[in-house]
């Protein structure tokens, strides 16, 4: 998205709690992070913001432009594997040493600008599969006393775009209402809302031109999953 569309979307809202870049892409990939940061501070100068990311170019050079933003409170690593063997056969092209490392290292990096402002609050993540579950545990272990949050979730779907039998270690049995569907707003690349963080594929339009509007309209239509095109999805289902 280019920074103008961005600082306009940002904009268009008149006091964001927070700005989560996640999701639909890595946004350690975006040679713009040192920009995309500013302009979130400078037009949403309360908001706290959040970085998802795999771990894989969280370089000493990228922490230290992340840590120099004052509002960059929260990081949240997905890892899934605590074991080399595990974490590169569930992660494909993914290195174990190198992101182990990068986490290691960022936790022990200060804020060099800064004085007195708390360093973000780091999280690693654990995504259940039938081919890492048995680390759960260890994983949770070794990383228990070196970060603010050890977190893990069920595997999801992506509303069918991915086959889970190969992946599940349990049938999801039971039904619940999708948390998903009533979640902050999720924003792609293109500024169009899209329906959750599952699925990228129904979109409410562009925030600028009626979607906000759109997306404070829609319903759901059923206790478990929000709509018909919803039924394939994990999302309201669990173990
Ligand atoms: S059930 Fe629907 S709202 Fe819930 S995660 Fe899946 S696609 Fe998203």
């Amino acid at each position: 998205m280019p920074l103008g569309e961005f600082k306009a979307i940002l904009r268009f809202f008149p006091n964001l709690k927070g700005v989560v870049l996640c999701g639909m892409y890595e946004p350690l990939l975006d040679s713009r992070i040192d920009f995309v940061l500013e302009v979130i501070e400078r037009n949403q100068p309360q908001a706290e913001i959040t970085i998802f990311t795999n771990g894989s170019m969280l370089t000493e050079g990228v922490s230290d432009i992340l840590l120099s933003h004052r509002n960059f409170t929260n990081l949240v690593v997905s890892i899934h594997g605590f074991t080399k063997e595990t974490y590169e056969s569930v992660m494909p092209g993914m290195v174990w040493d190198k992101v182990y490392g990068n986490v290691l290292s960022f936790l022990k990096r200060p804020r060099k600008m800064w004085f007195g402002v708390p360093k973000p609050k780091v999280s690693v993540s654990f995504v259940r599969i039938k081919q890492n579950i048995h680390e759960l545990e260890a994983f949770r272990n070794f990383w228990k006393d070196k970060v603010d949050v050890v977190s893990d979730f069920e595997v999801m779907n992506w509303k069918g775009a991915v086959d889970e039998t190969k992946l599940l270690y349990e049938k999801p049995e039971h039904t619940r209402p999708c948390p998903m569907f009533e979640q902050p707003l999720v924003i792609d690349a293109y500024g169009n809302i899209v329906r959750c963080c599952y699925d990228f594929s129904t979109n409410y339009g562009h925030v600028l031109t009626g979607g906000f509007q759109e997306w404070l309209n829609k319903k759901r239509e059923s206790d478990t999953y929000p709509t018909s095109g919803c039924k394939s999805c994990l999302g309201w289902r669990h173990y």
